[in-house]
């Protein structure tokens, strides 16, 4: 359609809308005619193919051939046991993939986006979801296009429309016909088009597509969704393949040495390739994935929304939070706690100052349908202290009495914003924003100093100030520019407003500081109100410093690198002084997260560790390069999700560490009784059933594992440090080795006592050590009974129900005949459960080791 060529009446008439935006009564009617405003999601993986997959794995085709052949020539019912197994196995497999995949489906649909649109010609915000052809939206700086417009209005418009075209240059919109009609995209300069960036001004435009009918949707070009790896992810992975031809290895060597000692070919082939199903930890990259998955469900349940993944595993490394003053450690609740008012100054209206009327002009709140204002909290807070000086309907008076012809909207780095406004043939021109940006824009330079002093003064108090200017234009002609504009102006007054810091940022800080985490205020605020807002909350650390974006431009990156780590608050910066604080820090090896919410914030947050947006008061382009989205603004979630993350992280380390422990105990069970003289303990079953019901479930369950109770007063794991370090590659190596050691041992006295029952009681020791091994590892650091008994039912159940289920197969006849199993006498139930015990109470009793080891050694 050749939009950009008609008149904004024609389109009006072509689409049935008007100015006012669509009526309530043509919704439903479009919407069943266009359906929702979204892209053709990427296809799930149906549940079928995961299914499947669990079979793919090349070991467990092997062992399902072998145990047909052996099938064939041997006994059935082995056959039937292991494909039983296999299945059961994939089952698990499968529950554990879809899972994984819901939670992530689940958190994708989260985070959607939401605009501002006129229907019956008030302001209301819905999700872009549900934005129809005919639609009126309004675009400020930091949003993404929600569906292809025709703009209606542009000031300062600028687009970055990379997403569409690939050019990143912003382009300048404007809202004149253009004539010529076969022209590409990127030249329809009255259009702006889904998916693409306001990175400045404000515009308003009517929607001509949405859905898979914009520019977007023609390319089919998708802006997220694809699934990474995270790093923990991917160095498992490689991990395991290493691992997998180690066992490999040994399993071929055991087959050898089977057959050398005179076993059939067949049974050793069988029993060689269980063990190497069962010692394979093909469980972990599925158990980590629904681990950081959960988690991040779990985040978002307590307002922090993950975005990337990795996210969830890397939180737990972070060594410096930047973070905005403004509503993450305030309330962002601003109230105007006074007006300064220059005694000199005419009347704009009978009983109105000029001070009054520009505080009633100079600003983007919009008045909603219930006379509700809606905007952004520093205006807001001015808006409603005029509102109540005049009264509200005074204020709408002036507001629509004198409409607004020209305005250079507010931006972070200039600080200020102007408007023009036609006062019936005289045009006012209003400038207000933070003292440094409007002093030196000011006329009088005496006035200046004095306003410079009188604010600084307000904001040692903690206040953010307000400083207003004023001219007479005589008309606005094609020379009127931003340079033209804001300067010589007279002084009206300033207003100044208080924010409260939220009351659980105290607790947060100095929570921040046992973990070993710097926590760095980085404000546009003047100095001193960073200052005083900065000890109110116990911010700065000893002999840290504060620095103002002008000095730290003075800079150079030798000098900053080297100052960074002391600084704990910066005023006065801009947006792109952010990026260049997370360089600095990164250089000095820190993992740094950071927050933002403004659109010029976006290459910082991308360039952080970890870049936080705000869900309330973000624009989306913040949101959607962000890793992490606070729901609740609040500095406080950080920190919450930090020790999530750490949690999550541990509880990691706690399966992997169990999994690889038991399969070693199982591998070198298997490999070593022949080499002492042995016979092979197990059979392929017995391994088949030891890996189904200790692997999964216990792993499973111990992703639920609760914090350890020191997790906040520890310093921060190194990021990229290996899953093992910590001494957890030695822990896996002894705890197998001795659970070898006592299954030998078991074996060796069982034989030596002539008990009939041996490999009854191997099974069942290697079988309940495991359990023991999965209620211990459950703290690093405390005895189970201190870390809290039962504080993960689910991982307690999941033991009892294994150990009931070990039992069966022991005792009851069918289960002897399927498993090969005989009952086992009390006596040696008996002995087999004591000796089982032995794993649980070492592994207790390293913990005291290192208990006292860090006592000497701290
Ligand atoms: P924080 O980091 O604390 O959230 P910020 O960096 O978001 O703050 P900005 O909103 O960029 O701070 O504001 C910086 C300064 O610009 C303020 O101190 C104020 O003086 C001025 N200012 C803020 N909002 C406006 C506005 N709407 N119009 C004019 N000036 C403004």
């Amino acid at each position: 359609m050749v939009w950009h060529t008609l008149t904004l009446e024609q389109i009006f008439s072509l689409i049935g809308t008007s100015p006012n935006g669509l009526l309530d009564e043509q919704v439903a009617g479009l919407y069943e005619k266009y359906g929702p405003n979204e892209l053709l999601e990427k296809k799930r993986k149906p549940a079928w193919r995961i299914l499947l997959n669990q079979f793919a794995d090349f070991m467990i085709i092997v062992l399902v051939v072998a145990s047909i052949i052996s099938g064939f020539v041997g006994e059935l019912t082995d056959t039937i046991v292991i494909l039983v197994i296999v299945l059961l196995n994939a089952v698990i497999g499968f529950l554990q993939e879809y899972r994984a995949e819901n939670a992530m489906a689940a958190l994708r649909e989260m985070a959607t986006h939401h605009s501002v649109v006129l229907r019956n010609g008030h302001p209301v915000t819905i999700s872009t979801v549900e934005l129809l052809p005919g639609d009126v939206v309004m675009l400020e700086a930091g949003n993404i296009v929600p569906a292809d417009m025709r703009l209606m209005e542009a000031h300062s418009l600028r687009i970055d429309e990379a997403a569409l075209t690939g050019e990143s240059v912003s382009v300048n919109k404007h809202i004149l016909v253009i004539e010529e009609s076969e022209i590409a995209a990127g030249d329809k300069l009255n259009m702006v088009f889904k998916g693409t960036l306001v990175t400045q001004g404000r515009g308003r435009g009517v929607v001509v597509a949405t859905g898979m009918n914009t520019e977007l949707g023609m390319i089919a070009r998708m802006l997220q969704g694809e699934d990474v790896q995270t790093p923990l992810q991917a160095r498992m992975a490689d991990f395991g393949k290493k691992l997998s031809y180690g066992i490999l290895v040994i399993c071929a060597a055991l087959f050898g040495i089977g057959l050398w000692a005179g076993q059939q070919v067949l049974p050793m082939l069988l029993l060689a390739i269980s063990l190497a199903v069962a010692a394979i930890p093909e469980s972990l990259p599925a158990l980590i994935t629904i681990a950081l998955a959960r988690g991040a469900k779990r985040l978002a349940k307590n307002n922090a929304l993950i975005r990337k993944l990795p996210a969830v595993e890397t939180l737990g490394s972070v060594t410096f939070i930047c973070t905005d003053k403004t509503g993450t450690l305030t309330q962002n609740q601003m109230k105007v706690a006074g007006t300064i008012p220059n005694p000199i100054q005419a009347e704009a209206l009978p009983g109105i100052s000029l001070f009054e009327m520009a505080q009633a002009l100079n600003h983007d709140v919009r008045v909603g349908a219930k006379d509700n204002l809606l905007g952004d909290p520093t205006e807001l807070a001015v808006v409603e202290s005029v509102a109540h000086r005049l009264g509200f309907d005074q204020l709408k008076e002036i507001i629509t009495g004198f409409p607004r012809i020209a305005e250079f909207p507010f931006d972070a780095i200039r600080k200020c914003m102007t408007t023009v406004n036609d006062l019936q043939g005289s045009l006012l021109l209003l400038t207000k924003g933070a003292v440094e940006s409007i002093a030196p824009m000011l006329n009088n330079e005496v006035e200046a100093q004095e306003i410079l002093k009188q604010a600084a003064a307000l904001s040692a108090d903690g206040y953010r100030v307000l400083v207003y200017g004023f001219k007479w234009l005589d008309c606005i002609d094609a020379g009127f520019s931003l340079q033209t504009a804001e300067c010589d102006l007279d002084y009206l007054g300033m207003v100044y407003m208080a924010d409260p810091p939220r009351e659980e940022i105290s607790k947060a800080i100095s929570e921040c500081k046992t973990a070993g985490i710097r926590p760095v205020m980085i404000t546009g605020d003047h100095p001193s109100t960073a200052l005083a807002i900065a000890s109110q909350i116990g911010l700065p650390a000893a002999n840290s410093k504060m620095i103002s974006g002008v000095s730290l431009n003075k800079l150079t990156p030798e000098e900053f690198a080297s100052e960074v780590e002391n600084i704990s608050i910066y005023a006065r910066v801009s947006p792109e002084q952010k990026l260049r604080i997370v360089q600095a820090l990164q250089q000095r090896g820190q993992f740094v997260a950071m927050t933002g919410d403004g659109v010029n914030d976006a290459p910082s947050l991308k360039k952080a560790n970890i870049g936080i947006a705000m869900g309330v008061s973000g624009t989306d382009v913040s949101k959607e390069t962000a890793h992490m989205i606070l729901l609740d603004d609040n500095f406080a979630t950080i920190v919450k999700a930090v020790k999530e993350g750490r949690r999550i992280y541990d509880n990691i380390r706690k399966f992997v560490k169990y999994v690889l422990s038991c399969n070693g105990a199982e591998i070198l069970t298997m490999f070593l009784a022949p080499l002492f003289g042995l016979p092979i303990p197990l059979l392929p079953i017995q391994i088949l059933w030891i890996n189904l019901v200790t692997d999964g479930l216990p792993g499973l369950a111990l992703a639920g594992e609760k914090a350890e109770k020191n997790i906040m007063q520890r310093p921060p794991r190194q990021p990229g440090e290996s899953l093992f370090a910590g001494g957890i590659g030695w822990h896996i190596l002894w705890v197998a080795c001795l659970m070898a050691a006592v299954a030998l041992g078991t074996q060796a006295a069982a034989i030596h006592f002539q008990s009939g029952h041996w490999q009854t009681m191997v099974f069942t020791v290697l079988s309940i050590s495991q359990l023991g091994q999965a209620m211990a590892v459950r703290s690093e650091t405390q005895f189970i009974y201190r870390h809290g008994l039962f504080s993960n039912l689910p991982l307690v159940l999941t033991v009892l129900f294994t150990f009931v289920l070990q039992l069966v197969v022991i005792y009851l006849p069918w289960a002897n005949q399927v498993f090969k199993t005989q009952p086992l006498t009390l006596v040696e139930l008996s002995m087999s459960i004591l000796l089982s015990a032995v794993v649980f109470h070492a592994v207790e009793l390293e913990k005291f080791l290192r208990g006292v080891n860090r006592k000497v050694t701290g």
